[in-house]
């Protein structure tokens, strides 16, 4: 087995099959693919039949949302077979044409489908409700079909629907042209490190040299001059972003909602007070995320501490963690989920569900894929590191929400929406951390795992919370007629930071410009407050879920795992809710904070 410390990356066939996955699971063999990709073509040609007889009984309507089902299913299984297999080796051309068959039959699986929801919109509800009541099998798809019906309340008359189907041309251009003047004609300059080096600023590098070194200065040139990319063209990006805000007002505005926020959240059913508590409670728990910079500029020995010394490691360790070891953490850390939740997790580790290590033309990065009728496939490129230690705990929290969602519900309900989906991934990782903390040898060691759940949390929640309370109030400058410039952006964006750094981060005139900088602003609007969300959700639940009061624990475990359970079969306020968190009161972020509190504490601590 070549380690992954190992300086060559090996060829497919030269890794230890016992550290790759098993995709027999999904398909014996390319012939059984074959024979099911056949099977899905003529299902998907079948399916037009039944167009037209939805509202004639309700036998009728389930067999068409029976079939409906028969193709999803199906389809899993079609696509993820060349998917794996591709990014196992990404130079392999015939798994790349395996691939794109099953996306040009995608494309006509859409269109095979698209009479299906108008049509059945078509039927009154009270008929089908009536039609539920004598047929269990038909119930099933009840909250599914509610749904459906309760968005249409925001859909328009077809000359509506027409003329906002022709400005969708227009309302991608402000992403397209955003990306096209941040990365395909963005001249990020090159800087001369104290070594003499020459660094592209690049996002990449930016990240890289923050996060790694250990020199004040080259850290700030690296900053500076990522920054003025954006700073030099900051009246094109704030044209850019009023294009953003003035298309989500327009369709806001179109479809009848009273506001950006209303319309954002509309679709999953989330009440504005979640992102309004969230902000208010995110401004109102800011004092441990500023306890953490004093530390930080303390303990780095820095005359100013500025946004560019927010990433570097406090102390430098650098321990090896051999895969073998982490396995049995990981399986050990999740006692207290129950033993039935810890042998799935074990078996994901004995059956080959992993593909653990990177070889030449591998995917990068890391996923859980959710093949359904199979079992999820978790694809790392581990490497010994921290990080890849706590990726791997992260993606088998996501493996066991799909194990056992597809476990428990229908097909209709096996997935998950955004808004839940980082919880488990989230709990998984602080078990693990809990796990390893209690293990800690050294101090070192110590400080290194509390630094890394501490800007976990400041990462995923604090920063978030910053970007989401500044959208907020971009959007709201057009709802109230107010103009969108530069300078007004950058005004706002400071005033944002400085309610949440205090004194403890210096700003100077660039961190203004970040909202320039940030792909989400201008791509998917309204989209990051979810990763706070989902972060205070799982510290309210990890305070249930390790109490030290058996009842309340075992009480805190059942609620959490029937949340997993549930997938997708309630919106996820409604889930969230049964399992004990309710994110319109403050309670969860409450939690959080309370929580970054204790490790900023013990972090004081542990470097005395
Ligand atoms: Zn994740």
């Amino acid at each position: 087995m070549a380690p992954a410390s190992a300086l060559v990356t090996p060829e497919r066939s030269e890794v230890d099959p016992a550290y790759t996955w098993d995709l027999s699971a999904i398909f014996p063999s390319w012939e059984a693919w074959d024979t099911a990709l056949a099977e899905l073509e003529q299902r998907i040609a079948a399916f037009a039949s039944l167009a037209g007889t939805l509202g004639s009984s309700g036998a009728r309507l389930r067999e068409a949302l029976e079939a409906n089902d028969a193709i999803g299913q199906l389809s899993y299984r079609v696509w993820y077979y060349p998917s794996l297999t591709h990014d196992q080796d990404q130079r392999d051309n015939a798994s790349a044409a395996r691939r794109q068959r099953v996306q040009l039959l995608f494309a006509k699986l859409e269109q095979a489908t698209s009479w299906f929801n108008p049509e059945l919109l078509r039927v009154p509800l009270a008929d089908i409700h009536a039609w539920m009541a004598a047929d269990p099998a038909l119930a099933v798809y009840r909250f599914a079909v509610e749904d459906l019906f309760r968005k249409q309340a925001h859909v328009l008359d077809q000359a509506g629907e027409h003329l906002l189907s022709l400005a969708s041309r227009l309302t991608g251009a402000p992403k397209d042209v955003y990306e096209a003047l941040s990365t395909a004609d963005a001249q990020f300059p090159a800087v001369t490190l104290g070594t003499g080096a020459s660094v592209d600023c690049t996002y990449g590098n930016y990240r890289r040299v923050l996060a790694t070194s250990r020199v004040a200065a080259d850290r700030r040139a690296v900053f500076n001059a990522h920054y003025d990319v954006f700073g030099a063209r900051r009246n094109t990006f704030a044209s850019i972003y009023n294009g953003v805000l003035h298309r989500d007002w327009f369709q806001a505005r179109a479809r009848g909602y009273a506001t950006t926020l209303e319309a954002a959240l509309f679709g999953n059913a989330i009440p504005a007070e979640v992102v309004t508590t969230l902000i208010a409670e995110g401004r109102a728990g800011v004092a441990p995320f500023q306890r953490y910079h004093r530390l930080r500029k303390r303990v780095l020995g820095l005359d100013s501490y500025g946004p560019a010394d927010t990433y570097v490691p406090l102390v430098e360790h650098d321990v090896q963690y051999r895969y073998d070891d982490v396995r049995e953490w990981i399986v050990a850390s999740t006692a207290r989920l129950g033993a039935d939740y810890q042998a799935r997790v074990r078996e994901a580790f004995d059956r080959r569900w992993i593909d653990v290590y990177e070889n030449k033309g591998k995917r990068s990065g890391a996923y859980s894929a959710p093949v359904y009728g199979a079992h999820p496939y978790m694809l790392l490129n581990y490497n010994d590191t921290l990080d890849a230690v706590f990726t791997l705990a992260h993606e088998m929290g996501h493996s066991m929400h799909t194990l056992l969602a597809h476990g428990s519900q229908p097909f209709v309900y096996a997935g998950y929406t955004i808004f839940v989906a980082e919880v488990p991934s989230t709990l998984n990782e602080e078990l693990l951390l809990e796990f390893m903390l209690e293990r800690a040898a050294t101090t070192g060691e110590r400080t290194m795992l509390l630094q890394h759940a501490i800007d976990g949390i400041v990462g995923t929640f604090y920063n978030q919370v910053v970007f989401a309370d500044y959208e907020l109030e971009a959007h709201r400058l057009v709802e109230r007629d107010e103009p969108v410039t530069a300078d007004g952006l950058s005004a706002l964006y400071a005033r944002t930071v400085d309610a949440y750094w205090g004194d403890a981060i210096e700003r100077d005139e660039r961190t203004a410009w970040t909202w320039a900088r940030i792909p989400h602003f201008f791509q998917a609007p309204y989209y990051v407050y979810q990763y706070a969300t989902c972060m205070a959700s799982t510290a309210a639940l990890m305070d249930a879920v390790g109490s030290a009061d058996p009842g309340r624990r075992d009480d805190g475990v059942r609620r959490y795992l029937e949340l997993l359970r549930a997938g997708g079969s309630d919106h996820p306020m409604a889930l969230l809710k049964r399992a004990g968190v309710d994110l319109a009161e403050p309670t969860a972020i409450r939690a959080l904070v309370a929580r970054l509190d204790r490790l900023v504490g013990e972090l004081e601590s542990a470097l005395g």
